[in-house]
């Protein structure tokens, strides 16, 4: 599958990942819009949120539990920060394989653009 995200996960494109264990990849957004800009991916190609039962409910735990780990270590989750996932056109999803934005380190509007 032409999957950008499928390669970052099978190392055949170079990201700049700062986490990984057997199920998730965290890697930095190549188009970061704040000072911290994190992607959190499954390493199972999933289209999207809508298709989040091919995860066991333990691995989704784990994600979320990852995601407030690297929001500590960046030093984002005192202050304040945003996880979002876009999800089909309407909300300008652009890659098509589940991915949680971990966004913060600046003050943010609502609601979103
Ligand atoms: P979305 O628009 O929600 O699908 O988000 C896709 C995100 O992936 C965007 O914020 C892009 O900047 C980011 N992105 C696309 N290609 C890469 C890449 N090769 N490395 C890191 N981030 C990427
Ligand atoms: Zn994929």
């Amino acid at each position: 599958m032409d999957c950008i995200f499928c390669k970052i996960a099978n190392k055949e494109i170079v990201a700049n990942i700062v986490f990984e264990d057997e199920d998730f990849v965290v890697f930095k957004d190549i188009n970061p819009v704040a000072e911290v800009h994190l992607l959190i991916i499954p390493k199972m190609h999933i289209g999207s949120l809508m298709e989040i039962d091919m995860l066991d409910a333990s691995k989704i735990k784990n994600m979320f539990g990852i995601i407030n780990k690297m929001a500590d270590d960046f030093g984002i989750s005192s202050k304040g920060f945003r996880v979002v996932t876009n999800i089909g056109e309407s909300a300008c999803q652009s890659v098509k394989h589940l991915h949680f934005h971990i966004i913060g380190g600046r003050k943010f509007g609502w609601p979103p653009g």
